[in-house]
C-alpha cells in the first residue's frame, strides 16, 4: 500500500494525494494551484494517468482542494467524485465560476498575444468539462462507511472548515493486511462561530495533517469579533468605501453574520449599502441556507428565531458587470468580492478604484498566499500593479486573522493528541516554516512527524510488522536527496520560464542583462563538475 504526496507539500494550496492499495488507486483531492507560479504548476501533466484512478475523494469545495478535477475529465478519469452533499452542491458553483474566470482570461491573453505574433491562451478546462464533471459527483452521508474500489473504504467526519467539509478516514485492505490511514483535510477551529467541531478520531496508523496555521496561535472568538467592529467603526466614521476581498464560499458569509450581528447591536448606522459582488458567491449563499444543521448552535438560535444569518440589510447582490461597475459611483458602502487573495475576480476592479484613496479601507479577513496581490499589500507594497495598471497604495490596510476556518497550532496539536494509537503524521498544507514549527511541537509531545516533499512516495506498513517504530515513515523513490535536487533544478527553470514570459519588461536594462549571464555562469560551472565527475 502506498501513498504519494502529489501537491500541497511545501505550500497551502494545490492539495493532491494518490493512495495505492491492490489494484485501487485513489485521489484524495485534486485541487489548484494558487499563488506563486500557479499558471505553470496548474497546467503541469499529472503524475498519473487519469484513466487509471478508480475515483477522487473530495474533502471539501474549496478550489484549492477541487479545482483541477474538471481536468482529470478532459484527460480520461471516468471515475467518480465521492463528498458530502453540501460539497458538491458547493463544488459545482465553484467550477462554473473557474470555467468562466479561465475563458475570459484566455481570450484576454490570447489577445495580448494576437498583439505580439503569439500563439493563442488554451483555458485549462471549460464549462464542457465542467459539464462532464458534474455528471460524476456522488454524494454520501458523513459517517457512513462507503466502498470506494477493491481494496479501499472510506468515512467522511465533519472537519468543522466549511460547509460540508470533511476529515476523511481511509480503511485499505491489500493481502489481507489493512492499514488506516486519515486525512485532516482543511481542519476548523475548536469552537467554530459557523460550523461544528471537527470530529475527533481516535484510531488510524497514519494521519495526513494539514499545517496552514502551524506556527500561529488565532486570537479567540470574542477578540476577533471585537478587532472586526473596532475597523468597521472606525471605516463607518469616515464615511469611506470599506472593501473586503473574501473567499466567496464561507468567508464572505461569516462576514455577513457578523455585519447582521453588529446591525442587531445598533453598530452598524446609517443605512450603509453592503455589496456583495459576486455571482458565484450568490449562488453559495444560498446553498449555505440549505444546510442549517450544519451549523453551530450560535448560528442555530439565530434561524430559530426566524432570522437570516447570512442576510444582513441593505445587503446587494450583485449579477451582472454593469451593476458591478456602478459601485464605483458609491462613495460609502461596504463591498464583499473574491477572490479572497486578490489574484483576480472583481474585487481587483474595486481595488484599483479604490485603493489609492486614503480614506478607503481594505480589510483582509483570509489567507493570503506567497506570490498573491494580496500578499504584497499585506506585507506592505507602497505601490501595487492591479489589473494591468501600476497604482499607490494609500488606503488603510487591516489584517484580521482569527476569522479563520482553519484550526491553529494549538487547534491541531489537540487533534493530533486525540489518536490513541500512536499513529505516524505527515505534516502537508503549510508553508515551510509553518509545517516545521508544527513538527517541531509534534516532536516535543512524541508525536512521530515527517514532512513530505512533492512527489515523495511512501509505503505503508501494518503497526505489527514494524522492527522498530521509527521505522514506520518509508519513502519509496527518489530518496531525500535526490528530492531536494529536484526541487532546486524545479525552481531554476520555473525562474527562468517566469523570466522568459517578462523579458520585454526589461529587455534594455543591462543591469539585470548581467545579473542572468552570471546565472548562466553559475549553472555552467555546475554543469562543468558534474560532466568532470563521470
Ligand atoms: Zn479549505
Amino acid at each position: 500500500m502506498k501513498l504519494k504526496v502529489l501537491g500541497a507539500a511545501g505550500e497551502v494550496t494545490g492539495s493532491n494525494y494518490l493512495v495505492q492499495a491492490g489494484n485501487s488507486s485513489v485521489l484524495i483531492d485534486c485541487g489548484l494551484h494558487q499563488g506563486r507560479d500557479e499558471e505553470r504548476k496548474n497546467r503541469e501533466p499529472f503524475q498519473f494517468n487519469p484513466s487509471d484512478i478508480n475515483a477522487v475523494l473530495l474533502t471539501h469545495a474549496h478550489i484549492d482542494h477541487s479545482g483541477r478535477i474538471p481536468l482529470l475529465y478532459r484527460q480520461g478519469f471516468k471515475g467518480k467524485v465521492k463528498s458530502t452533499l453540501p460539497t458538491s452542491d458547493l463544488v459545482e458553483v465553484l467550477w462554473k465560476d473557474s470555467a468562466h474566470l479561465m475563458s475570459e482570461e484566455a481570450k484576454w491573453r490570447s489577445r495580448k498575444n494576437a498583439r505580439k505574433n503569439l500563439p493563442p491562451v488554451e483555458p485549462l478546462f471549460t464549462d464542457t468539462d465542467v459539464e462532464k464533471a458534474v455528471q460524476y459527483l456522488d454524494a454520501t452521508s458523513y459517517d457512513d462507511v462507503i466502498e470506494v474500489a477493491p481494496g479501499v473504504r472510506a468515512r467522511f467526519r465533519d472537519a468543522g472548515h466549511i460547509l460540508g467539509s470533511a476529515v476523511l478516514e481511509l480503511f485499505l485492505n491489500e493481502e489481507g493486511q489493512e492499514i488506516k490511514l486519515v486525512f485532516s483535510g482543511d481542519l476548523g477551529p475548536n469552537y467554530p462561530v459557523m460550523g461544528r467541531n471537527p470530529a475527533f478520531i481516535e484510531d488510524a496508523d497514519y494521519v495526513v495533517i494539514e499545517s496552514t496555521y502551524g506556527d500561529r496561535v488565532h486570537k479567540t472568538n470574542e477578540q476577533t469579533r471585537e478587532e472586526f467592529r473596532q475597523v468597521m467603526g472606525k471605516a463607518l466614521k469616515d464615511r469611506s468605501r470599506v472593501m473586503i476581498p473574501t473567499f466567496v464560499v464561507d468567508r464572505a458569509q461569516r462576514i455577513f453574520y457578523e455585519l447582521m450581528l453588529m446591525q442587531e447591536e445598533g453598530l452598524l448606522r446609517d443605512n450603509v449599502p453592503i455589496y456583495f459582488d459576486s455571482p458565484m458567491g450568490v449562488k453559495a449563499t444560498e446553498i449555505y441556507n440549505e444546510y442549517p444543521a450544519l451549523f453551530s448552535s450560535e448560528v442555530q438560535s439565530h434561524i430559530r428565531k426566524g432570522s437570516n444569518p447570512f442576510s444582513p440589510e441593505h445587503l446587494n447582490f450583485v449579477q451582472g458587470v454593469e451593476e458591478s461597475r456602478a459601485i464605483n459611483e458609491v462613495k460609502h458602502a461596504i463591498i464583499l468580492a473574491g477572490s479572497g487573495m486578490c489574484n483576480g475576480g472583481r474585487i481587483v476592479h474595486h481595488m484599483k478604484h479604490g485603493i489609492w484613496d486614503k480614506n478607503n479601507h481594505l480589510i483582509v479577513v483570509g489567507y493570503q498566499a506567497r506570490g498573491t496581490l494580496g500578499r504584497r499589500i499585506v506585507e506592505g507594497a507602497k505601490t501595487a500593479r492591479i489589473a494591468g495598471e501600476e497604482v499607490s497604495v494609500r488606503a488603510q490596510i487591516h489584517t484580521i486573522n482569527g476569522f479563520s476556518a482553519h484550526a491553529d497550532r494549538n487547534d491541531l496539536l489537540k487533534w493530533a493528541s486525540n489518536f490513541k494509537s500512536s499513529p505516524s503524521f505527515f505534516i502537508t498544507h503549510g508553508e515551510e516554516k509553518s509545517s516545521k514549527a508544527l513538527a517541531e511541537l509534534f516532536e516535543d509531545k512524541g508525536i512521530q512527524a515527517y514532512i513530505p516533499v512533492v512527489n515523495q512516495e511512501f509505503n505503508l506498513v501494518p503497526e505489527r510488522e514494524l522492527p522498530v517504530k521509527d521505522e514506520k515513515i518509508v519513502p519509496v523513490a527518489p530518496s531525500e536527496k535526490e528530492n531536494e535536487l529536484n526541487v532546486i533544478l524545479s525552481d531554476i527553470s520555473i525562474l527562468a520560464e517566469n523570466l522568459r514570459l517578462k523579458k520585454h519588461e526589461f529587455e534594455d536594462t543591462e543591469k539585470l542583462k548581467a545579473l542572468l549571464r552570471s546565472s548562466k555562469v553559475l549553472l555552467e560551472t555546475v554543469d562543468n563538475q558534474v560532466s568532470s565527475k563521470k
